[in-house]
């Protein structure tokens, strides 16, 4: 069964805007864009309109990209005490010569739509609900949730530690009391791991879950996304091969990508401050 993240995205973007309809204040996302970064530049062209859509304001404040530190940090504390802006998101990457750190942290936790600050970090890994959850493994989430799919004491195995998908997507679904096996490049015999998973989330960016290597039945969520050696969109999932064992998939295009979209509109729609 494919895991259709194009229908449960739409599903999802329309009770957010029935959400948002019945808030009584209209929130008010600000996107910090930094530099001239094409693709950049779409995500966030991209993120206006799916928060036009579902009645979130948005305003991008876009940037040079020789802005020093301590001005970008400046911006970020006007938005912080600007009462009007309900969530910042500054859009990654920045310059070389800007600490990404540094900034991520200078956001005001309760407007950290992307839930990248060390507060909302935290608040997931000790078990207390932070303000937002990082849209792209809450996406998954929702997902999986509408398609049903168990979660507690299945084996989830996640290829990929990044701070945006593969770490909260481990304590995500560690929550949800699933057995969780996290693999990066010095892991040893993946295939081996990748076998013994009821859950598949594959975030690495390369074409890695080969051939008939996954467990019967089991779940497959691919959020890689890169293009091949034809310039066609494709994920870390050989889609062909591994359909056959998996008993859900998810495709790409199609599936994590308009799911995180969907669960960063539902993040830009929480209103705290
Ligand atoms: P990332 O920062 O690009 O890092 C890749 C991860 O894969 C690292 O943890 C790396 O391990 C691991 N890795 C590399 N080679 C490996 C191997 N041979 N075996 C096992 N693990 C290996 O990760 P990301 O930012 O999460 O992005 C991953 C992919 O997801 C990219 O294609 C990105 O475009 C896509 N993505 C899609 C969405 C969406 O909404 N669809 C959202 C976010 C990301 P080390 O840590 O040891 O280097």
């Amino acid at each position: 069964m494919i895991l259709d993240g194009k229908l449960v995205s739409r599903k999802i973007l329309e009770s957010v805007k029935k959400n948002v309809e019945e808030l009584g204040i209209q929130p008010h996302l600000a996107v910090i864009l930094v530099g001239d970064d094409a693709a950049s530049k779409i995500y966030v062209k991209n993120k206006k309109k799916a928060a036009e859509k579902v009645g979130i304001k948005s305003t991008i404040i876009e940037l040079s990209e020789t802005i020093s530190e301590a001005e970008l940090l400046r911006q970020i504390e006007l938005l912080n005490n600007n009462k009007d802006v309900t969530g910042i998101l500054v859009q990654l990457p920045l310059p070389r010569h800007i600490d990404k750190n540094k900034v991520v942290m200078a956001i005001s936790p309760k407007k950290d739509v992307d839930g990248f600050t060390p507060e909302n970090v935290g608040r997931l890994a000790i078990g207390l609900e932070p303000y937002f959850y990082p849209a792209t493994p809450q996406g998954i989430i929702m997902l999986l949730d509408e398609y049903n799919i168990p979660i507690q004491g299945t084996d989830a195995v996640i290829l990929g530690r990044s701070n945006i998908v593969g770490k909260p997507m481990a304590q995500m679904l560690l929550r949800r009391n699933a057995t969780v096996t996290m693999c990066h490049s010095y892991t040893r015999d993946l295939e081996d791991k990748i076998k013994t998973a009821d859950i598949l989330i594959s975030a690495v960016g390369k074409k890695i879950v080969r051939c008939k290597m996954v467990k019967k039945n089991s779940c497959i969520v691919d959020v890689g996304i890169f293009r091949d050696s034809n310039g066609k969109l494709t994920g870390d999932v050989d889609f062909d091969y591994v359909s056959d064992s998996a008993g859900f998939i998810s495709p790409v295009p199609g599936g994590v990508g308009p799911m995180t979209i969907a669960s960063l509109m539902f993040n830009a729609s929480k209103v705290y401050e």
